[in-house]
């Protein structure tokens, strides 16, 4: 999503950058109001179709601004109203967004990278390696795409989306500034008016960009756990080594306890069979989370080609359910959705030009037949 050169794109601009932009061409500052419902609400991207500013000031916007929305690549619907969109950013390479309707939900699950440094060892997107952060632009372009396509623009569009979570491809804190004024929209009534409940920020687990992150906004935290101890961790959540859970469980619950009342934080934990899924596994997880108010998540691995690990059966899933919501734990189990456009967490693959060179180091490892060994290494924790 490149600028038109010299151009500013006012889609990713916050309301207060708005206004400053608006203060820089001698304009009045409420003019960033009546542009920012414009774009967000009606999903508007052409200066002319804003009857409420004069001729003169769209003439002057037109030759020093733009609304540029992101490139999208292509919109697959799924058998059960799972919508996929494959973005192409400025970089080249393309990431992915996915909204996901149920009851009276709708939840759209945005992407902050494209790839990602951090190599999970079960998630595709770690194995593609990493490409680029996306702009501010490019990260609430996808929740302006997705807005506009349940609506008829310039109508108003309809509360489709009700719920967002940063949980598509890449590691949110590790784009935090972009991330962090693509969320300001979102909550913002003069953007997408969703409440600060309703979006969520998934990490594995960027300690000091946690605290960082309560300085500037009290969304939900989703913490993708994935292992109740270090060793296990270190093997399949890498930037364990660097933060432990020790550190990263405090980091947590200091920026929940700072949210305030009936806040909790969600517990993402992919269950991997015969590597994380034993009762032990469950039993150390009800003694590391016992004081930290949270609800958990059991997410099945949705699996993609060669990463060596499987998913449990439903029974497996059901037990290790168990265990946890006895101990007294709520805890839900995360349903696939959108499989058949490929849309189930973990398989969001984009098509990233991998910097780092990772995916050729996948390819290279996987050939001498040793992606086997990893996953051995990680069982024995
Ligand atoms: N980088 C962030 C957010 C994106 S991943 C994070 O790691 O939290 C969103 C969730 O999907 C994370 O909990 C991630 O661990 C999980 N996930 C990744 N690959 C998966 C797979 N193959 N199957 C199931 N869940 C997966
Ligand atoms: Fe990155 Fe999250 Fe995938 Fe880990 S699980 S590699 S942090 S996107």
């Amino acid at each position: 999503m490149s600028n038109t050169v010299g151009k500013t794109n006012l889609l990713g601009l916050t309301q207060l950058q708005m206004e400053q932009f608006f203060e820089s061409i001698g304009e009045k500052r409420f003019r960033a109001g009546q542009v920012m419902k414009w774009i967000h609400h009606f999903g508007v991207d052409d200066f002319d179709a804003m009857s409420n500013l004069g001729k003169a000031l769209r003439e002057k916007l037109k030759a020093c601004a733009e609304i540029r929305g992101p490139e999208v690549v292509s919109e697959d619907i799924s058998a059960d109203g799972t919508r996929k969109w494959v973005i192409r950013v400025a970089s080249g390479s393309c990431v992915e967004t996915v909204y996901i309707p149920q009851d009276k939900r709708g939840t759209l699950c945005v992407s902050s990278q494209a790839g990602c440094a951090l190599d999970c060892s079960f998630c595709s997107t770690g194995k593609q390696g990493f490409n680029s952060n996306l702009t501010a632009a490019e990260v609430i372009g996808q929740v302006w795409v997705a807005n506009k396509s349940f609506g008829t623009v310039p109508a108003k569009i309809d509360r489709a989306i009700t719920n967002v979570v940063m949980m598509g491809m890449g590691e949110p804190l590790l784009n935090f500034d972009n991330v962090v004024a693509a969320m300001q929209i979102m909550m913002d009534d003069l953007g997408y008016g969703i409440s600060k409940r309703k979006v969520t920020l998934s990490t594995s687990g960027v300690v000091p960009m946690i605290e960082e992150l309560a300085k500037h906004v009290d969304v939900s935290l989703a913490l993708s756990l994935h292992a109740p101890n270090d060793a296990l961790r270190n093997e399949l959540v890498p930037i364990n080594r660097k933060y432990p859970l020790a550190v990263l469980l405090e980091a947590c619950q200091r920026y929940i306890s700072r949210l305030g009342e009936k806040r909790v934080l969600t517990i993402e934990y992919t269950l991997l069979k015969d590597v994380n899924d034993q009762p032990e596994h469950a039993q150390q997880m009800i003694a590391l989370l016992k004081d930290i108010p949270c609800k958990i998540n059991l997410i099945p691995f949705n699996p993609f080609p060669h990463s060596g690990y499987e998913r449990p059966s439903n029974n497996g899933i059901r037990r290790f359910q168990d265990l946890l919501h006895h101990a007294g734990f709520n805890v839900t189990v995360r349903t696939t959705r959108g499989d058949d456009i490929d849309a189930a967490c973990g398989q969001l693959v984009g098509q990233v030009l991998d910097r780092t060179r990772r995916s050729e180091r996948y390819i290279a490892v996987r050939q001498l037949g040793s992606e086997s060994d990893t996953v051995a290494g990680a069982r024995q924790n």
